[in-house]
């Protein structure tokens, strides 16, 4: 079909000032948080479920590529269209369309942000997985994603925070999957979510709300020795002391967050936060500050209450570093079992060494979860090249040691190849279903699954 028809189809779905094809226009969606670029065909912006329908329909009729959006913050090149064809701006779907307090749910369209469903919430409810902190990223992004965030270490991921889900297939069919109790359609949905939208678009979902915490407690320490981040989690875990989340920079970033590293050795600096009853919290204070205290931090900082959300920017520094340096950058997130995550940080210290690139890591020790990102200029392609090197010396070592690729930030475009090297046998499975449901492969691709495996 010529680029007009589908054009003129796409408008009466969606009506004309819904349809972007302006260069200007399209630019805007040629990229996402990460380095990758790729420039689409044309955009859509639908306002409810029939219109995707109808798009998915045309596609899957033409064999256009598809690439659903939400608020664009993938760093993995998950919302760029690399293939071209016609980008779904999910952002209109926008609607909060029920919150029921009694039962702590929250039905919403896939484009409601984490900022504004928890605007609408009662001042003691929230919804915990908050990926970038800032409540940019949207529902349908987050499950695509199966995003996780320093709270994951008491809440879970995206798929633990959500009951049901509607989403459109490839051949334009929709499917209501899950209940608002738990239901054997659980397997179905697990499915879908993380499956970085190459199965379908969701549309809508009905997701858990947590109650606030009616105390919360600090602990800003900073550290000589990265092992003892895992040790503060195992005797924490020994004394049943609930940790809710632990985020820490190492050091290759703390030049870059104005850390004084000379003076004393810092190997990282962390942010431990407790949450729960302030019965629980007066017991497990104490024991944290003990624990901590006979590991000789290099130094403590207790924050009551009103402090946290401040040092939470402190210890989420990646793209303001980027920003500020005017450099771009590949990152590469990964689980690891504890026991191994400080050989995984020094081997990330050897990349950035051996390739003389600066890197920024930030770890979640309780949830022996490692970010790693690795800076270069804009438009310095050897620099890129290293990086992609970096990444993959990375890659090897995690899967040498255990580890799992894609935790959180997804797979995308840049960690295709990482993911397909380190989980071979998963991602020819995903081949399989893939196949299964979307024969045409118009869905996402060159997401998830590398373009040669297809
Ligand atoms: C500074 C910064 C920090 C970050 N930190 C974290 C972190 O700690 N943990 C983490 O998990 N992520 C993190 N991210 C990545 C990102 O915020 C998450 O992946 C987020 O969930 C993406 O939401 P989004 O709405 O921006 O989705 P997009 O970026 O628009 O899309 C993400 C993926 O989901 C697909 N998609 C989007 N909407 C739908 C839909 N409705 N149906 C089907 N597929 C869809 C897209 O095609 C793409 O593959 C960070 C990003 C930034 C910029």
């Amino acid at each position: 079909m010529k680029e007009g028809e589908l054009i003129e189809l796409l408008s009466g779905i969606v009506g004309a000032e819904n349809v972007l094809t302006d260069e200007i226009e399209l630019a805007s969606y040629s990229f996402d948080a990460s380095n990758i670029r790729g420039l689409p065909n044309v955009v859509v912006r639908p306002s409810n479920n029939e219109e995707i329908i109808e798009i998915m329909k045309i596609a899957s009729e033409t064999g256009t590529p598809v690439t659903p959006r939400g608020s664009g913050t993938s760093i993995v090149g998950g919302s760029v269209p690399i293939k071209g064809g016609v980008v779904v701006d999910l952002l209109r779907m926008n609607k909060i369309i029920e919150v029921d307090e009694d039962n702590l749910l929250a039905t919403v369209e896939a484009g409601v942000t984490v900022s504004e469903l928890n605007r609408v919430l009662k001042d003691n409810l929230f919804y915990p997985i908050d990926p970038e902190i800032k409540g940019i990223s949207t529902i349908g992004g987050i499950l695509a994603e199966d995003s996780a965030c320093p709270l994951s270490t008491d809440y879970g991921t995206a798929r633990d925070n959500v009951l049901e889900i509607e989403v459109v297939l490839p051949n334009g069919k929709i499917a209501h999957l899950g209940t608002k109790a738990p239901s054997k359609q659980r397997h179905l949905i697990d499915f879908i979510i993380g499956s970085e939208g190459t199965l379908g678009i969701i549309t809508k979902a009905t997701v858990k709300l947590s109650p606030k915490p009616e105390a919360r407690y600090g602990f800003f320490i900073k550290m000589s020795d990265s092992s003892d981040a895992i040790s503060i989690v195992q005797e924490a875990e020994k004394k049943g002391i609930r940790i809710s989340a632990f985020q820490a920079i190492y050091r290759d970033a703390l030049k870059e967050i104005g850390e004084e590293v000379s003076a004393d050795y810092i190997d990282f600096v962390g942010l431990i936060e407790l949450r729960g009853d302030p019965l629980w919290l007066s017991s497990w204070v104490p024991k944290l500050r003990e624990i901590i205290s006979e590991l000789d931090p290099v130094e403590i900082e207790e924050i009551e209450e009103e402090g946290i959300e401040g040092y939470w920017s402190k210890v989420s520094v990646v793209h303001d570093v980027m920003k500020t340096k005017g450099m771009t950058g590949l990152s590469i997130s990964f689980t690891i079992h504890k026991d191994k995550m400080r050989d995984l940080l020094q081997r990330i210290d050897q990349a950035s060494m051996r390739l003389n690139l600066p890197s920024i890591t930030t770890f979640h020790p309780a949830l022996g979860w490692i970010i790693a990102t690795f800076l270069f200029g804009p438009e310095e392609k050897k620099e890129s090249e290293r990086a992609e090197k970096a990444i993959s010396f990375v890659g090897e070592e995690v899967s040498r040691l255990g580890g799992s690729i894609g935790f959180g930030t997804g797979i995308g475009v840049s960690m295709a190849d990482q993911y397909f090297k380190s989980s071979p046998d998963a991602v020819r499975l995903l081949v399989m279903l893939k196949r299964a449901l979307d024969p045409k492969n118009i869905m996402n691709p060159g997401k998830l699954i590398p373009s040669r495996e297809i």
